[in-house]
């Protein structure tokens, strides 16, 4: 699981940073990629790096301000001649979809592939045996959603040798307990799973906010998540700014680590009016509230291990 930063300005583009684009790599667990927000210029971004467009299978967006969407048609178009052929699903705020059928009516493009559409509430909006991504409305002015991508348990190894010992023999038996399927021998002795698995594998908790004030809901979007990912648009000195636009500072988003209890903390929508000797000090603001914070920069990547 890594997190690659394909846009992390605020606003509009700028020379050092792009608009706001994330890209979540799931290869080694599904060989996707989920992409949380696509501001302009997001798909000539890609060109840069080894993201393929046709491994991408979800696109999650934040809210509907120009600098998080205006990449999202060209991206998807391209993606038709990139040998996409794969489901897409967007998932986005009401308006997601009126934008994206007129977009793409009006440029006539045809998509060579199925692209589903899902303008979503608050709450679990996507669930599958590997993944839960859940939904909460932060504060910005529009809608604007931060989401929460928790990574199920997996199970343990499988104690084959305690298994052999129990007189239990190797063969399709020793898939379903590693399944974790309760098993009945011939011999009527019923095999729990649990007896004959290693512990279990913590599955990992990315929070990806999008824009917003301080808020509560993000300190819940975040609890005890292994990498929290907040905008901090503004210095710690610029609360009153930060209010006044539904933005956030380099405080506050350290505050929202703080209390939900968050290992990794990694700032991004940075303005403009902050050049590339100013970034420093954005992190050194943020670490006097929490420590592991880090700021984020276009085409950086953060690796989140399993525990
Ligand atoms: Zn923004
Ligand atoms: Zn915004």
């Amino acid at each position: 699981m890594d997190i690659f930063f394909l846009g992390t300005g605020a606003g509009m583009p700028a020379k050092l940073r792009n608009v706001t684009s994330i890209a979540l790599k799931l290869l080694e667990e599904r060989g996707a990629i989920w992409l949380f927000d696509a501001g302009e210029a997001t798909q000539h971004q890609i060109l840069h790096t080894s993201i393929k467009p046709r491994r991408l299978e979800k696109i999650f967006i934040t809210h509907l301000h120009g600098d998080h969407i205006y990449g999202l048609p060209g991206l998807l178009s391209s993606r038709s001649f990139q040998g996409g052929d794969s489901e897409v699903t967007v998932y986005g705020p009401k308006g997601i979809k009126e934008f994206l059928q007129v977009s793409l009516s009006v440029s006539q493009t045809y998509l060579k592939y199925p692209l589903t559409i899902i303008e979503i509430d608050e709450g679990v909006i996507f669930e599958d045996k590997q993944f839960t991504v859940e939904a909460r409305l932060l504060d910005h002015g529009i809608p604007s959603y931060g989401y929460r991508v928790v990574e199920k348990d997996r199970p343990g190894t499988l104690l084959a040798d305690k298994l052999m010992a129990a007189g239990v023999k190797p063969g399709p038996i020793f898939r379903k307990i590693k399944n974790g399927e309760t098993v009945t021998l011939e011999d009527g002795r019923v095999i729990e799973p649990q007896d004959f698995l290693g512990p279990a594998q913590k599955g990992r908790v990315v929070t990806i906010l999008g824009d917003t004030r301080f808020c509560e809901n993000a300190i819940l979007l975040a609890q005890d998540a292994d990498l929290l990912i907040h905008e901090a648009t503004f210095s710690r000195d610029e609360e009153k700014l930060a209010f006044d636009y539904f933005h956030s500072t380099t405080h506050q988003a350290a505050e929202v680590a703080k209390q939900a209890k968050c290992k990794q903390l990694c700032l991004t929508h940075i303005s403009s009016r902050y050049d590339r000797n100013d970034w420093r000090e954005l992190v050194k603001q943020a670490k006097e509230v929490f420590v592991h914070t880090d700021i984020a920069e276009d085409f950086m990547e953060v690796t989140l291990p399993y525990k």
